[in-house]
């Protein structure tokens, strides 16, 4: 079953998409993304917890049974379940026919993603394209079903944008579906918001000796710097990848404060000043905190938003705590 990986000259034109796409931070952040090839029967998809970009640095695919994992789907069970290593979005990459699927947290994308009328923003910007629009729903099975539906309506859909979440592509071969992502990244493009910049010397005092650290990445502190983006994150979560942080014990964690106060909290956006991170946060959370803030600079004061209800945060919380552990046991090389 396990081939070598190094002689398949198809494997290795994936894996070189794959660390393309990993390392650009617009695209995808920590082990959020994922890729998968369709060869001889074979599913060969992104493992869960792997960092696209380390595709060339070490193994970041496994190979499952193509026939099997459909077989899976069709008895209701979600492959990612029945094969625990494999990505939590293994069913959607089957779902999907085409050999090479790509799924990013595009920045742009997101940013689209999140709207009350994004379907009709789309509309025009994608206007050409084989694209559907789908709704929120969450990752696994329901969003898998919800695929198949679209596609039966229209089965040469090689696009779909994910509501509250991210893309989806399907292209014949790597160069086609990289061509079409930045097709897509073009189209969808916003220029970021200038965010004040960060008050170091009022941070630096706040952290003190402290347990909190400045984040290496400057755009982090446009979560409290950028008077647009607080009000828009005090909304509520946009997207599960920000409800990864959702806990009881700080339910106004992306509300910004005036001091970092005594609650133990993975971070404290200080109003006006800067963002302060606590040394306990992994490498993982950060790049998805950062996502949040990229994200962020680019909605507008007046964007109407579709945020995640209450129920979609609670249901997936499961989901949540799977991908938060897969992201704090991630090794990125
Ligand atoms: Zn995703």
């Amino acid at each position: 079953m396990i081939k070598n990986v190094s002689v398949n000259e198809d494997l290795g034109l994936l894996l070189d998409l794959a660390g393309r796409v990993g390392r650009n931070p617009l695209l995808t952040q920590a082990s959020t993304g994922n890729i998968s090839l369709k060869l001889d029967g074979v599913l060969w998809i992104k493992a869960s917890g792997k960092w696209m970009a380390d595709a060339t640095a070490g193994r970041i695919l496994i190979p499952l049974d193509l026939a099997g994992v459909h077989a899976s789907i069709r008895q209701n069970l979600d492959p990612a379940g029945l094969y625990p290593s494999a990505s939590i979005e293994t069913a959607m990459h089957v779902t999907l026919p085409h050999p090479v699927v790509l799924h990013v947290h595009s920045i742009n994308t997101i940013a689209w993603a999140i709207r009350a009328d994004a379907a009709a923003q789309l509309e025009t910007r994608l206007d050409g394209l084989r694209w559907q629009w789908i709704p929120y729903v969450p990752s696994g099975l329901p969003l898998a079903r919800e695929i198949a539906r679209v596609l039966s309506e229209r089965p040469d859909t090689d696009v779909l944008v994910l509501g509250n979440h991210g893309l989806v592509l399907g292209g014949k071969d790597c160069q086609t579906t990289e061509n079409l992502l930045a097709e897509i990244e073009s189209r969808l493009a916003i220029p970021p918001r200038q965010a004040h910049p960060a008050d170091y010397a009022i941070l630096a005092e706040l952290a003190g000796d402290s347990t909190w650290d400045l984040p290496d990445d400057d755009a982090i502190h446009a979560l409290a710097t950028d008077p647009v983006s607080r009000k828009v994150l005090e909304g509520g979560f946009l997207y599960p990848c920000q409800a990864m942080f959702s806990d009881a014990r700080t339910p106004e964690l992306f509300h910004a404060v005036d001091a970092p106060g005594a609650a133990r909290r993975p971070f404290v956006m200080v109003k006006g000043c800067g963002v302060l991170l606590s040394r306990v946060m992994t490498p993982a959370e950060i790049a998805m905190l950062s996502g949040l803030a990229h994200v962020v600079q680019r909605i507008g004061p007046s964007v109407p938003l579709r945020y995640l209800s209450e129920d979609e945060v609670a249901a997936s919380a499961s989901t949540a705590a799977y991908r938060y552990r897969e992201l704090a046991n991630a090794s990125h090389g």
